[in-house]
This record gives structure tokens, sequence and C-alpha cells, in this order.
């Protein structure tokens, strides 16, 4: 089998509201996704999507995946889909680094390859572990008023996991932590997402502040070595997300000790391949992950649920399903979808089990052959 066609579509997904996170400082509206269509030569056909959370907050954006697929798709023709590890070795030495361009390639290889074994992606992972995966709400910066209300909207559809999204004055921090906790419903688990907005000396601030309440921290500074100091004075779970994008990453967070948790974004990692290395590193030091995309429609949300089913229960925090966030939808009632609020299941078909509508996504900007 052999790639005979890649096309690329671009798709702007707009947000039902305005977003903001790591303090306030970030603003979201819209996020451009990429959309990969792979053909082989014996008439499969496999989709892949990427989509960085606009540009400001990861070294990311959508243009440079089209950029990178300049050089990726010339190098990828005539390359068997189904050989990941050979795939993911040509895209790494045709340009290295850029590891979230490279992300909707290997999901689209996945995603043939499911097609012509005739099983889901979850399966040629390891095996889907059908328990049900929670879904993490996403909680705006806010007054401890608003997120209230968010939380209250996400709990009425049947959420149990919030990220809520923190990260300013210390002192600001601390009260909408005890006011969100006030509030907590039993049986609940909250994540403050810090996205890298405070310093060290404001997280050992606030996470001793409120060192007696059972909180979980997400990326509360930017670099792992900030992380790592913070770990050495604090007690609560330390989820690392975003300076989590090698496997190399990953294992200095297990031999520094730096986080129990790790958020493991398929984009941001370099696609399913690479994520199922550090998969397997985190669940040899016993380390919890939550499994999901940075961004993106239903096609990446359900890539990124197969994987979170490649993740025994015991280990998988949750996930994250961006579609709740759009106000598009780009392949109406498919695809892996909030049921009953707390899991979603991957399609059990060939593959990724869903494909974009053709007349939504619209004319490819960039056709190779
Ligand atoms: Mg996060």
């Amino acid at each position: 089998m052999k790639i005979r066609r890649i096309a690329i579509h671009r798709k702007t997904l707009p947000l039902k509201e305005p977003y903001r996170l790591s303090g306030g400082r970030l603003r979201f509206e819209r996020l451009d996704s990429t959309f990969v269509r792979l053909d082989t030569d014996d008439g499969l056909t496999g989709w892949g999507e990427g989509c960085p959370w606009g540009h400001t907050y990861l070294p990311a954006h959508g243009g440079g995946i089209r950029a990178a697929a300049k050089l990726l798709a010339p190098a990828l023709l005539g390359m068997d889909p189904r050989r990941l590890d050979q795939v993911n070795r040509v895209m790494d030495i045709t340009l290295p680094g850029h590891e979230y361009a490279k992300s909707p390639f290997d999901i689209a290889c996945w995603d043939v390859f499911g097609q012509s074994a005739g099983l889901p992606i979850a399966d040629l992972l390891g095996g889907g572990d059908a328990r049900p995966t929670p879904i993490a709400s996403s909680i705006p910066t806010g007054t401890p008023a608003q997120m209230l209300a968010h939380i209250r909207q996400y709990r009425s559809r049947g959420y149990r996991l919030h990220s809520a999204k923190i990260g300013a004055d210390a002192e600001v921090d601390i009260e909408r932590i005890r006011r969100l906790e006030a509030e907590r419903d039993e049986g609940e688990v909250m994540i403050y997402d810090v996205n890298r907005a405070w310093l060290p000396a404001q997280a050992v601030r606030v996470m001793n502040a409120v060192r007696a309440l059972p909180v979980i921290i997400e990326q509360p500074c930017e670099s792992l070595a900030q992380c790592a100091a913070v770990r050495a004075r604090t007690l609560q779970p330390i989820s690392i997300d975003e300076r989590l994008e090698t496997l190399p990453d990953m294992q200095r967070i297990i031999a520094e000790r730096i986080g129990e948790i790790v958020n493991i974004k398929i984009n941001r990692c370099g696609g399913l391949t690479k994520s199922r290395r550090i998969r397997d590193a985190a669940l040899s030091a016993g380390i919890q992950m939550l499994a999901m995309e940075t961004g993106g429609s239903v096609i990446a949300d359900t890539a990124a649920q197969h994987f979170a089913q490649s993740i025994p229960a015991e280990n998988r925090l949750g996930t994250w399903l961006c579609q709740e966030m759009l106000s598009v939808d780009t392949a109406p009632g498919r695809g892996s979808r909030n049921t009953g609020g707390h899991s979603a299941i991957a399609p059990e078909l060939p593959g990724l089990g869903v494909a974009p509508d053709a007349d939504l996504l619209g004319a490819a900007v960039a056709v190779y052959e």
C-alpha cells in the first residue's frame, strides 16, 4: 500500500464565546484548523486534524502546519502509511522538531492503518478499555461568580471533572480556589490550570495557602525546572501540560519527580505514534494521564478518544472535547461525543471511524500527488 495523494484543507472554527486563560492574558475567539486527507493506491482514505489552540498558547500555529505540509507531504508520497514508525522517522528527518505540524499526518496514517486492518485505532494502540473516560470542562478565567456559573452549566450536562483556568495575583487565586472549592459537589474533581502564569514564589504561596484542599494544580509555572522547584515545596498533585512535548520531557518528569499527572495533548506531542511512547513511559512510572487534543473539531477529538481508551482506566484521569466549545461541527452526528456528560467512546469502526463533511470543509488549499 502506498500514499498516492495528500490534500490539505483549512477550516476556521469559531468559539461559541470568547475564551480567556493564563490569568486572562491570552484571549481566543476562533481556532485555525488544518485537515489532512490521505489517499492510498488501493482506494483507502484517511483523515487527520491539527489545531493548535490559537497562535499565542504554544509555539504552534495553523499556518505552521500548512507550511510544514509543503515539506512533509512530498516526503510521504509513496510510503506505506501502515508503517507508522517509518513514517515518523521520515517526517523527523525531513523536518526536525515542529511536532505539532506532523500530528495530522500521523493520525491520517493511523486511520488508513485501522481501515486496512478492520480495527479501531484504539485497538491498534493496544486495546480499547471501554470503561468511561471523564470529560473535563474548560472554565475560562474570570471572577469566582463567573467561573461558578460556567461550572454549573457544565454540571447540568453531567460533567464531574473541571479544569478551571486561573493564574494571576496570588491572593486573587487563593480566593478563587477557596470560593470554587466551597461549591464543589460530592465526587467532583477539580483541576486548577495555571497555564504557566505563576512564578515559583506565587505557586508556593497559593498552593500552601490551600494545602488542606484536595485540588490538582496544572502547569503552575513556565518551565519544567520551575515546576520542579514548586514540587519540592508543595503537597498537591501537579499535572504537567504545556511543557510535555517529547519522550525526553516525560523521562525528565519521571526522573526528577516533577509531576504525578501529565496531560498528553496529541497535537503538541506530534501525533498518536509519539504520544503512545509517552503513554508507556508514564504507565511505567505510575503516572496518571489526561489525554486530549490541543483543540479542533470532532475529528481531532475522536483521535484523542481512541488514544485515551488505550490508557488503563486506573491511569486515565480524563479527557476534553473541544467540539463542545465550537459553533461549527465538521461531522454532524458522527465521531466521539459527550455521552451523558462524563464519557466519550471512540467509534467501534475501522480506523478513526469518522471523516469530515466534505461540503463543510470546502476545497483543498493544497494537493500533493
Ligand atoms: Mg492545561
